[in-house]
């Protein structure tokens, strides 16, 4: 999620739409939504989100209204889901083939997560971007290694805290950003002190408005301070 936009765009940019019934994809989209209705404790049966496919990135920055970093390969928005056609994504063919034959089922985990972390969280606002972007991407997959995707599992924790209301830092955007670090980091949370904490933090969000309110509730549920030192024990 987030991007870059231009200040002024210059056209209302007009779209096609038309459905395709891909089961691969189907069957990702159901699995992924069973992932986190378990992770989540919550079922979502009505209204559930709706999966557009994004054919290029032009597409995409006209959604988007703007400039859309290199690194945005889809986000979610209300209860639909956003994701470029995997063709058009800057990946190896290898990995693209995978994306394929798993029928976009990180992606898919990735976005409803998020959606799940919104409903679970009753607000709009994706803060802190950490913990935000951290549950799906300990949810998507991308802390699990295996032969064919190896992860590169931070020796020392050093930078997430840094992402509370953004994803990339300037100067930096070419770089990891929070996407780098924060699913480690929620897996640490998970792993040592259990999932109903992490939940409890999650729908402490909507009464945090900012870093210092966020860090004492986190103290509060968790019994120790919000720092790196604590992360890498
Ligand atoms: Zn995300």
């Amino acid at each position: 999620m987030s991007n870059t936009r231009n200040p002024v765009y210059s056209y209302s940019p007009i779209f096609t739409l038309s459905s395709i019934d891909v089961p691969k994809i189907r069957r990702a989209y159901e699995k992924a939504m069973d992932r986190s209705s378990k992770f989540f404790e919550i079922r979502w049966v009505l209204d559930r989100p709706k999966v557009y496919i994004m054919a290029n990135r032009e597409t995409m920055e006209d959604l988007r209204e703007g400039k859309v970093g290199d690194w945005v390969g889809g986000w979610s928005d209300e209860n639909a889901i956003y994701i470029l056609d995997v063709n058009k994504c800057k990946l190896t063919k290898k990995v693209k083939a995978r994306v394929l034959r798993e029928g976009y089922l990180s992606d898919l985990t990735h976005e409803i997560a998020h959606l799940f972390f919104l409903r679970v969280a009753k607000t709009h606002d994706a803060i802190p971007v950490w913990l935000w972007e951290g549950v799906a991407r300990y949810l998507d997959g991308h802390t699990k290694s295996s032969k064919n995707t190896p992860r590169f599992r931070p020796n020392k924790f050093k930078d997430f805290l840094e992402y509370y209301d953004k994803h990339k830092l300037s100067g930096k955007e070419n770089e990891a950003g929070v996407y780098g670090e924060s699913g480690f980091a929620v897996e640490f949370l998970v792993r040592n002190f259990g999932k109903k904490k992490l939940l409890l933090l999650i729908r402490a969000i909507k009464d945090t408005k900012d870093e210092v309110t966020f860090a004492k509730k986190f103290k509060k549920i968790y019994g120790f301070e919000l720092n790196y030192d604590n992360f890498n024990r």
